[in-house]
């Protein structure tokens, strides 16, 4: 009798056991995922807005309470032929979980098709969708739902997006889907904005439209380039990338399956590449206000995993100690930078190509209150950083013009391209404890991947 009350016990542990395994395995699982990417971002650009949030604006970053609340990991990004990257091979590592080579789009080193994470969520009955400020057909959202050979490639890759059946497709780079009769960049007839209609989706172009937008498959388009830079944005018809989220978020959710999310800060990067330190910080804030939607979200809804991270870091971005005139270590001028009138971008345009010594004053002296000595006038007439070394400094003058401000706003740039430098990987929710130490961006896919379920 006692052996087979043993038997029995032990049976029922066994059971017991089995039971609270997949309860827990259960709990542990991702019925929605949302990546947040900020293109460019890298550890200083992340310390520069929230020093401004801070110390200027009086608030904290949520990027930075979730780092605390949630967990962190440091990461690297290196791909199948360089230790410096670029956007598109670094989301297709995070999207498909392979190193890859530089500017491929869902394909291997081995030319072979990958299936990416948004791909496998829509496989599975989940909604997905790619929210960004740069193109919709720019190298981040593209990772996620094409297959090209060179990002370059952005006419076949708007096809691929009408034809990829994502539900909600939100950002810049209309000219991609018309043709150039009509105002776009198509070398073919097609208007891909009639075929995505045909396909299902609802089509908007304000802000405005985003919000009334009825259907479960939207595609908006807000600008025939990238969106404009959030610190121009005021009086534009614009959505802003919190908006851009919210919507998404309202249209995804309806899904009982659950859904795939992306969104990009794609303009982190453009400032970057220019230099930019006041359209960067500005960029950053607004990023931090779609993180803010999100975890809002995610805090109604703790079935989603919410992930924070970056592709690559972009100008070699440091806070520098001195100004030419005051004390020792003061650090980065913040009150100087709040100043700035516009983007760098908007600078140009107006400075001309080929600008004049009293053009470059008067354009120096409207955006950052700096009356100029005749040799920083000559650094940046003769473009001196891109003379001395034309790779690293590359567009216009944008490093010169940097160079010039230097003890000004105090921000220094290795680059007007990307760098190697480490990046942030954080995040809450299920299989957000997996996101520890020192990780490769490859190992996104497989925390998303496990997260789910898959
Ligand atoms: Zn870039």
């Amino acid at each position: 009798m006692d052996e087979i009350r043993k038997i029995i016990l032990a049976h029922l542990v066994v059971i017991t056991m089995l039971l609270s395994y997949s309860i827990l395995s259960f709990a542990a699982q991702a019925k929605n995922v949302i990546l947040m990417i900020g293109d460019g971002m890298g550890p200083a650009h992340i310390h520069i807005t929230w020093l401004y949030a801070t110390r200027q604006l009086g608030k904290d970053l949520v990027m930075i309470e979730i780092m605390n609340k949630g967990q962190t990991a440091s990461m690297v990004n290196d791909t199948a032929d360089s230790t410096v990257t670029e956007s598109a091979a670094a989301a297709v590592q995070m999207a498909t979980g392979v190193k890859v080579l530089a500017r491929s789009i869902g394909i291997g080193p081995d030319g072979k098709v990958l299936k990416t994470i948004q791909e496998m969520a829509k496989e599975k009955g989940k909604a997905t969708g790619l929210v960004t400020t740069a193109g919709i057909t720019d190298a981040t959202p593209a990772a996620f739902a094409a297959h090209v050979e060179r990002r370059s490639e952005e006419e076949r890759i708007a096809e691929q997006l009408v034809n990829s059946n994502v539900d909600i497709l939100f950002g810049g780079r209309k000219a991609f889907f018309l043709p150039e009769a009509e105002g776009g960049k198509r070398k073919d007839v097609r208007n891909l904005i009639h075929e995505a209609k045909q396909n299902g989706y609802e089509f908007v172009s304000t802000g405005e439209e985003m919000k009334k937008a009825q259907n479960e498959k939207v595609l908006g388009l807000f600008n025939q380039g990238n969106m404009l830079f959030e610190i121009d944005r005021k009086g534009s018809q614009e959505p802003s990338l919190a908006e851009m989220t919210s919507r998404a978020l309202d249209v995804l959710s309806r899904n009982k399956n659950g859904f795939f999310l992306m969104v990009e800060g794609g303009r982190i990067d453009h400032a970057a590449h220019m230099n930019d330190i006041g359209a960067l910080i500005w960029d950053g804030l607004a990023f931090d206000e779609a993180v803010r939607v999100a975890y809002e979200f995610q805090r109604a809804n703790p079935d989603t995993l919410l992930i924070i991270t970056a592709d690559h870091e972009t100008g070699g971005l440091v806070v520098l100690p001195y100004s030419s005139t005051g004390r020792e270590y003061e650090g980065i001028n913040l009150e100087a930078i709040s100043k700035i009138k516009g983007s760098s971008e908007r600078r140009n345009k107006e400075m001309g190509e080929d600008p004049s010594p009293e053009k470059i004053r008067e354009i120096m002296k409207k955006y950052y209150d700096i009356d100029l000595t005749e040799a920083q006038v000559k650094v940046i007439r003769e473009n001196l950083p891109k003379q001395l070394d034309p790779k690293h400094f590359y567009y216009g003058r944008n490093s010169a013009i940097a160079f010039v401000l230097r003890p000004y706003h105090r921000v220094g740039w290795a680059t007007d391209s990307h760098s190697g430098t480490p990046l942030f990987l954080w995040g809450v929710g299920p299989g957000s404890e997996k996101i520890k130490g020192w990780r490769h961006n490859t190992e996104v896919f497989s925390i998303m991947k496990e997260a789910y379920g898959f």
